[in-house]
């Protein structure tokens, strides 16, 4: 038995999913309006036969921080491996695998500015150990676990991303939040937009909107001249359907198709900001007026 959350990244569910079709079983746990889980319910879904749970730490569409620590320390206590899609968090907010309880922890580099093609597992070796089958069989490489050659370029690019983006945390965090209040200054212009996720228990360079009225697609056009933007998720980009995390939230599929994710980044400027902001005012501007909204 293995629990996860409706609003996790593909890359856990589709594998989720495909365990199902194994044999094992999977609870997938609901979140609440503001992208949370409930801690309650999480604990209720244990049962004597669970093996894993799977919490990201935080979204990759709403950005949402899930609580950890205390995951962790639940799932300690009914002695389940605890593993966290962390993809989103590394460099962005403190990640103490002590702290917090996590058995394993998947990881990538260009999500922090890094190479892509490159990702980490992180696998407690200690209280407990976490005996994993291979990946790869071969030559024994990282333990057994995934064999062949090692990407030196890459594995070193990956280290110094980390290193600088773990370094500059709270930096990082004021600059983005600072940005982020000015973009929601000018775009909280327009009436009935809506803010998705929790207001304040998110990354500090997310900013996930739906927009009423306004179709996401059209929006992006609006916008492409002048800034790289994508609705829903990359990952997922060539689906027409409304983003799962976001109908995960209860909101109305017309408010699912009509969202944008901002994901504002270390190197962007005020002057970036504001120049989004307003263009994103006139765009949905227009497009209302054009349909008499
Ligand atoms: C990007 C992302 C992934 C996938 O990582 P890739 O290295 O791009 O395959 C998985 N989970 C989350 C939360 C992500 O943001």
């Amino acid at each position: 038995h293995i629990v996860t959350v409706m609003t996790e990244h593909r890359a856990v569910l589709d594998p989720c999913h495909y365990l199902e079709k194994l044999g094992f079983e999977v609870t997938i746990l609901p979140v609440g309006a503001d992208g949370l889980i409930d801690l309650e319910l999480l604990e209720k879904s244990l049962r004597p036969d669970t093996i894993l749970l799977s919490i990201m730490a935080a979204n990759n569409e709403i950005g949402v921080i899930q609580p950890l620590g205390a995951i962790g320390a639940i799932c300690r206590q009914y002695q389940v491996l605890f593993h966290t899609d962390a993809a989103q968090a590394i460099g962005k907010i403190p990640l103490d695998v002590e702290e917090m309880n996590i058995d394993l922890m998947s990881l990538t580099a260009h999500k922090v500015h890094g190479p892509k093609g490159i990702g980490a597992l992180y696998v407690r070796r200690r209280n407990p150990r976490v005996r994993l089958a291979a990946q790869i069989q071969g030559g024994g490489q990282e333990k057994g676990l995934r064999s062949g050659t090692l990407f030196t370029p890459q594995i070193v690019g990956f280290a110094k991303a980390v290193e600088l983006g773990i370094k500059a945390i709270e930096e990082d965090t004021s600059h983005l939040n600072q940005l982020k209040a000015r973009l929601w200054e000018i775009i909280s212009q327009l009436d009935r937009i809506y803010l998705n996720g929790h207001p304040s228990q998110r990354l500090a360079g997310n900013l996930n909107i739906s927009i009423e009225g306004v179709d996401g697609a059209a929006l992006l056009l609006g916008l492409q001249p002048i800034v790289a933007l994508s609705s829903g998720s990359a990952c997922s980009s060539s689906h027409t359907a409304p983003s799962h995390v976001l109908t995960a939230l209860g909101r109305p599929e017309s408010l699912a198709y009509a969202s944008l994710r901002f994901g504002l980044s270390r190197f962007n400027t005020l002057e970036e900001i504001e120049l989004v902001g307003e263009q994103v005012v006139l765009t949905v501007n227009s497009l209302r007026k054009a349909k008499n909204f």
